[in-house]
């Protein structure tokens, strides 16, 4: 007869672009096979307190003897793996878990964490077959939900790569980075105002999260050898990056994500604002690491500098997974090349690399609202495209309602009243005009760019100085003044 282990296998769960350890909060019950001794699971279980106290390395020294003591003991093998993960070995752990899928290839966390264990060195088709094998064979078990999350966000990994060559060897990443297309701050308006909303109102926030975001920032520019500089501001409406904090998961547009970042750029690929909302909590789990705090407000930051695209290595902060096992506590010299050659790219290489809008709407939680307006957003960019306005302004409006401080939107709701007052404009219907221009500047006004907002103020003064309505070239000239912050 088998004997029944009783331990807590915490497994080391990372987490797409952010990180956790998601800790298993309710005791499994394994068999050990036969052969094994009571002294020998007394071993295992303490080996499994190591762990569970993160003594990452006497743990995993212990399971590998387990492992080599009793072929047939499928769990050493799986604790050794997620051990060797913790330690920052994920290129060790798969000969290790392929072992384990020898004794069973069918068993639940052997197949979650051999998962994450392909996640973590970059090889994703093979992380969203293991995910998948999850789903189908344990599709009501513990991490059912987020190896679906992941398969979602892997797959979005993979469709952006196609074509792309691997940067495997080489001492940068800029394709990959660039896979989604270029986006990267102008000289002329830096230094970027930073606003960083205060967190204390958020469950799991600690002072030095801020603290933490604000270094992120720097090192960057560090590594950009000054080429981004920033600043940050207490106000807002001054900003051009909005950094805030939840402790909602389910307001990420994957749930999945320890964070995310929204950046927004114009058709010739510079950014003009964006977003980061970075986690304070992740599940049950509110006392998060600052290394996972660390991690994730660098690979955030890092897209908002532009780098829509991850790399494909291990070891950079910019790889599509990373885990608090992996110590990356700063950025990789890949990572520092990497942003100092977009920087310094003529601004051709920029634009050979449009932004391909439908692969920056996220692929993940359909119930993310956040998710929902993304998708919107990129079909009505689509049909804005070929003309159809109508149509492109019901999507925006929609999204809109979902999504209501997503700056993108407004951003595109002003593209079209653009449109529609230059058409205006060809038909001398200098009314149309009127109503079309107020309405992209109040949307721009919402969507932070203001300098662009005075532009349409002046092309409505001269129609009002002409037309000699003095009505409007006072609400006019008054709005002007506002927006140049001549007040
Ligand atoms: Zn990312």
């Amino acid at each position: 007869m088998p004997r029944k282990l009783s331990y807590l296998p915490i497994l080391a769960i990372i987490g797409l672009l952010l990180s956790n350890n998601v800790a298993i909060a309710q005791t499994e019950s394994r068999m050990a096979p036969k052969g094994v001794t009571q002294k020998e699971v007394a071993e295992f279980n303490t080996a499994v307190n190591q762990y569970n106290n993160k003594d990452f390395q006497p743990a995993s020294e212990k399971f590998k003897q387990l492992s080599e003591a009793h072929p047939d003991f499928l769990d050493t093998y799986i604790m050794y793996g997620a051990a060797l993960l913790r330690l920052g070995k994920p290129e060790d752990a798969i000969p290790v878990l392929h072992a384990a899928e020898n004794i069973d290839p069918n068993d639940g966390l052997m197949i979650f964490t051999l998962g994450t264990t392909y996640m973590l060195t970059g090889k994703n088709e093979r992380a969203v077959e293991k995910f998948q094998k999850y789903i189908r064979l344990h599709p009501k078990d513990q991490f059912a939900s987020e190896s679906q999350a992941r398969v979602n966000l892997l797959s979005t990994e993979i469709a952006r790569n196609k074509g792309i060559m691997s940067s495997k060897g080489q001492d940068n990443y800029l394709d990959e980075a660039m896979a989604m297309g270029a986006m990267r701050w102008k000289s002329s308006q830096m230094p970027i105002p930073i606003y960083i909303a205060p967190g204390q109102d958020k469950v799991g926030y600690r002072d030095e999260f801020t603290d933490i975001l604000k270094q992120a920032f720097a090192t960057w520019s560090d590594a950009s050898q000054g080429k981004f500089i920033y600043k940050f501001v207490s106000d807002p409406s001054d900003s051009l990056i909005e950094c805030s904090w939840s402790d909602d998961q389910t307001t990420l547009a994957n749930p999945a994500e320890g964070g995310q970042a929204m950046p927004m750029s114009s058709l010739d690929g510079s950014l003009m604002g964006g977003r980061i909302t970075l986690l304070t909590k992740k599940g049950a789990q509110t006392n998060l690491p600052s290394n996972i705090v660390r991690s994730i407000a660098l690979h955030e930051v890092g897209h908002m500098l532009g780098m829509l695209g991850h790399s494909s290595q291990p070891g950079d902060i910019m790889l599509g997974a990373t885990s608090d096992g992996t110590q990356l506590l700063g950025l990789s010299d890949r990572d520092k090349k990497t942003i100092y050659l977009l920087y310094t790219a003529p601004d051709e290489v920029i634009k050979a690399h449009p932004v391909k809008t439908t692969n920056v709407a996220f692929q993940g939680s359909q119930t993310s609202p956040e998710n929902k307006a993304a998708l919107l957003t990129a079909d009505a960019i689509h049909e804005i495209d070929q003309k159809h306005y109508t149509k492109a302004l019901e999507l925006l409006e929609e999204a809109k309602k979902l999504a209501p401080s997503m700056e993108v939107i407004y951003l595109d709701l002003a593209k079209i009243y653009n449109e529609l007052g230059n058409e205006a404009i060809k038909n001398h219907d200098y009314a149309s005009v009127k109503k079309n221009f107020d309405l992209a500047i109040t949307n721009l006004i919402k969507a932070k760019r203001k300098e662009l907002a005075v532009q349409y103020c002046d092309i409505i003064l001269r129609i009002a100085s002409r037309d000699s309505n003095s009505a409007d070239i006072t609400k006019y000239t008054k709005l002007k003044r506002e927006l140049t912050g001549s007040n």
